[in-house]
């Protein structure tokens, strides 16, 4: 049975890593201390090599782009951390003959940083990155693609885990797959059909994938 994970806020916890980077970030160009929730802002959603130029403008750094971008490579790696529970659960899921997939929007760069980081790549069959892949979830291609690199077919079913609603599980149920919302103590309430699971976290997912079986 094939598994693919959203990475951001449902494997490791982006939100924890941008936040402690942006504090060592001010810190080190002693930046007032406000600076820290400009940048959590700025780069809540997404971050692009591109959003370092912005960026340094906003906080009226005089630093090259692709500079910053690199420290902000090197200082999330660093800092990311799986959700309790993760990795055990992706290795239960190996041993029981499951194909584990990543299916990520995100520069190349960063996305795979995180993951080996982490310890999470050896343990994926395949890494659906959408800067690689060329299409963005939801669209239904980047899920195919994830699949494909696993070396498996959407038309077989599976899984989607993820925290994001439109994204992974929109985005997952429209290319057929079922699909296990990450909630983070929030409620389904987008108007949107509901995941098959809702769960608090993914180690959870993957405990109730497993007994789906
Ligand atoms: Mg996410």
């Amino acid at each position: 049975m094939l598994a693919l994970f959203d990475l951001d806020n449902t494997l490791i916890d982006r939100r924890a890593a941008l936040e402690t980077w942006a504090r060592v970030f001010v810190r080190s160009r002693g930046l007032p201390q406000d600076a820290v929730s400009t940048i959590c802002g700025q780069l809540r959603a997404r971050a692009y090599p591109e959003d370092f130029a912005r960026l340094g403008r906003v906080l009226g750094l005089g630093e090259a782009p692709g500079d910053l971008w690199q420290e902000y490579v090197d200082g999330i790696a660093q800092s990311s951390r799986c959700f309790p529970g993760v990795p055990e659960g992706l290795e239960a899921l190996r041993a029981e003959g499951w194909t584990l997939g990543v299916a990520t929007n995100g520069a190349r760069d960063i996305q795979r940083a995180k993951l080996h980081a982490a310890g999470l790549a050896p343990l994926f069959h395949g890494i659906g990155i959408s800067e690689e892949t060329g299409s963005r979830k939801p669209a239904g291609g980047h899920f195919e693609a994830a699949a494909e690199l696993c070396g498996a077919k959407l038309s077989a079913g599976g899984w989607m885990v993820g925290d994001g609603p439109e994204t992974d599980m929109e985005g997952g149920r429209a290319a057929g797959l079922r699909t296990a919302w990450v909630a983070h103590g929030r409620r389904w309430n987008d108007g949107l059909p509901a995941p098959d699971l809702v769960v608090q976290g993914a180690a959870e997912a993957i405990k109730r994938m497993r007994r789906s079986v």
